[in-house]
């Protein structure tokens, strides 16, 4: 039994950080995910491009169990966080999205001062042993989303109060201040103006060097900008998977080709 764990940990040690096995998800009749499989990578940036409805979004959610807030969502098939089954009936949702944290398409601060967004994860996990510590962890966290220079002197004001573009470098912020492993990023720079998207695409660019990023994109300027890894979607397929270079130069499967040629989507 010690032996069979010793030889799991190896495999822990290699740069997985997701594998996911024949995965499948269904609302109520519809088939949205069939049968994927992919590993995903420590420290790279991995965008999942394919045309609209083609499972995207849906696959994301399962990094982090979101799709367990849709009552009609079935997902099977086996996915694993260094090793350790995240559908396991012993895992706690609401710590596993402190370890794969989130940041969506619309920013979406809660109505609250910028320094109780950041606050809010560190404060519910209790990661912080007195307000010392917690005003750290806000510091460290709002820097590490390249927004402390523009806050510092009214962390105090509402996040609403905040530009586009500052309220999603503040929501990364906040999704970062539990100290993820995982980011998912859901569209996060459709509702931006370009130098805002400019800016978020430039963090993402050094979050990497502390997370694994997944990034869901529908522009595949983007997804060739800030990724090391895609993964193309169709039809709730994965239909390619491989290096970001590779897919935009010379794709396999003549699906993807005639998704990045502008032939489908
Ligand atoms: P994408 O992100 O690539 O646009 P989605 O993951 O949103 O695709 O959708 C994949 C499929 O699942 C589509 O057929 C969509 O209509 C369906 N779907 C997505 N979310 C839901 C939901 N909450 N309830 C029912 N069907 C859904």
């Amino acid at each position: 039994m010690n032996d069979m764990r010793a030889v799991e940990c190896d495999v822990e040690t290699s740069d997985i950080k997701f594998d996911c096995r024949d995965v499948q998800v269904h609302y109520g009749e519809t088939h949205a995910i069939r049968d994927v499989s992919v590993q995903l990578e420590a420290r790279k940036v991995t965008s999942f491009i394919g045309p609209s409805g083609c499972g995207k979004s849906t696959f994301l959610r399962c990094l982090n169990r979101m799709n367990d807030t849709i009552a009609s969502c079935r997902v099977r098939g086996s996915l694993r966080l260094d090793g350790e089954d995240i559908y396991d009936r012993r895992i706690d949702p609401v710590q596993l999205r402190a370890r794969v944290g989130m940041v969506f398409q619309k920013p979406n601060p809660f109505p609250k001062s910028i320094y109780d967004n950041v606050a809010y994860g560190p404060r519910i996990h209790g990661l912080a042993k007195n307000k010392a510590e917690l005003n750290e962890i806000v510091e460290k966290s709002l820097r590490r989303g390249a927004i402390w220079d523009e806050v510092k002197d009214r962390l105090h004001a509402p996040g609403t109060g905040l530009s586009g573009g500052q309220q999603q470098r503040l929501c990364i912020a906040r999704a970062i201040a539990t100290e993820p492993e995982v980011l998912l990023m859901d569209e996060p720079c459709s509702a931006l103006d370009p130098i805002a998207t400019a800016q978020v695409e430039e963090l993402i660019d050094e979050l990497r060097a502390s997370y694994s990023v997944v990034i869901v994109t529908h522009s595949m300027q983007q997804a060739a900008r800030v990724s090391q890894k895609t993964a193309f979607f169709h039809l709730g397929s994965l239909v390619e998977f491989g290096d970001t270079g590779q897919i935009f130069t010379n794709p396999k499967d003549p699906r993807t080709e005639s998704y990045i040629t502008g032939r489908i989507g």
